[in-house]
């Protein structure tokens, strides 16, 4: 990249994040996505950053050309309709408690997972995906959980989520929901969606692994959907089981992962995403990834679009998405390409961090004294 463009992309990236003095541009509009399968366009983009891809509405009629053939994991809006999206790092003073929790993440036993996963073709409603599920309900059934599996239709074919839960020790009625989508997607037979979300769905259990034997103050929900790539429907048929049974406002929070295991530059990066209304948990996140993950740049986005934190924040529970910040250029995006090969280990670690003490101070983790002796000898 030559020294002008650097400059200008510094200025327009300043703009981005910092004002609106672009936003008025009349030409200007913004692909949210990834932008693999339209690299055949060969768009001049004026700038890709954060899944948001900037270019000139010139190029509207052959992108919407495009997606009338079936490329439609992307959506299109003039660039005034898109918020900033804010570098956000505020530490905070660590817990010595929740760091020791913390340590016993074990990264080689989450990346073990990724691979079982990614080794099943997880597309919703084939033999593959019921094999992943199955896989996970056994490993939460292991840890010692109360799981279920529910069922719902996804055009016509039944699949299932698989749910794991913890009854809270002090405040049973208040729920924590850390969720990830297991299905995959692919261009051939073959998807075995190790980014998308064999990264995110391993970091379910690897957290559930690490916590099943402490005590929460409040209860805790694991959850692995399916049927996120036709349209969210996992995560849509959860919200609605839960507005059925009247008990929507006891979810506190819903803490969702997807796509976190790609770094494009060798940078680590989350990009935290929810609406307005919940700028208070995203900025709790990235405090807790500035003090307990350091090395990791986290974004802030109120543009929340395509993942499962949507018809939570939709139905008006607190939910974010927690995401790699380059997945929109990652080029194994719904692909029998991505494999586990491409994943950045330490990346995805910071980002399981980060969500990891975020549950632990939201939800209560309940440290005794017995606890901390026994780290002190170990
Ligand atoms: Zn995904």
């Amino acid at each position: 990249m030559k020294k002008a463009t650097h400059l200008f992309l510094f200025v327009f990236l300043a703009c981005w994040t910092a004002s609106s003095s672009w936003a008025d541009h009349p030409k200007l509009m913004v692909l949210r996505g990834n932008i693999t399968e339209l690299s055949e366009l060969n768009i001049p983009w004026v700038l890709s950053e954060h899944g948001h891809h900037v270019f000139d509405s010139k190029y509207l009629p052959a992108i919407n050309q495009f997606r009338e053939q079936g490329h439609d994991h992307f959506i299109i809006k003039p660039f005034s309709a898109f918020k900033p999206i804010t570098k956000n790092q505020t530490k905070g003073n660590a817990n010595p408690n929740i760091q020791g929790l913390l340590n016993q993440l074990d990264i080689g036993r989450w990346y073990n997972d990724v691979v079982t996963l990614s080794s099943w073709s997880r597309r919703t409603a084939t033999t593959g995906n019921v094999s992943a599920a199955n896989w996970l309900a056994n490993q939460f059934s292991q840890m010692g959980y109360t799981v279920s599996q529910p069922s719902f239709t996804v055009q016509g074919q039944s699949t299932k989520n698989i749910m794991a839960e913890k009854v809270g020790t002090v405040r049973p009625d208040d729920w924590y929901l850390v969720g990830a989508h297991m299905d995959s997607i692919s261009n051939t037979s073959q998807a075995p969606g190790a980014v998308d979300n064999a990264s995110g769905c391993a970091a379910v259990v690897e957290m559930a692994r690490v916590v099943k034997d402490m005590d929460f103050e409040a209860s805790l929900l694991f959850i692995c959907y399916s049927g996120e790539e036709q349209g969210l429907h996992g995560s849509a048929f959860h919200v609605s089981t839960l507005s059925n049974n009247q008990t929507l406002s006891q979810l506190k929070a819903a803490l969702t992962m997807d796509m976190i295991g790609y770094s494009s530059n060798n940078d680590r990066e989350l990009l935290i995403e929810s609406s307005q209304a919940h700028t208070q948990l995203m900025n709790l996140i990235a405090s807790m990834a500035a003090t307990y993950a350091p090395g990791l740049t986290t974004y802030t986005s109120t543009n929340y679009w395509g993942s499962d934190h949507v018809p939570y924040i939709d139905a008006g529970v607190p939910a974010v998405l927690l995401i790699d910040d380059d997945y929109g250029v990652y080029p194994g995006y719904h692909r029998s390409t991505d494999q586990p090969e491409n994943i950045d280990q330490d990346q995805a670690m910071k980002i399981i961090t980060t969500n990891l003490a975020t549950l632990a101070n939201l939800a209560g983790a309940v440290f005794s004294d017995d606890l901390i002796f026994m780290d002190d000898f170990e």
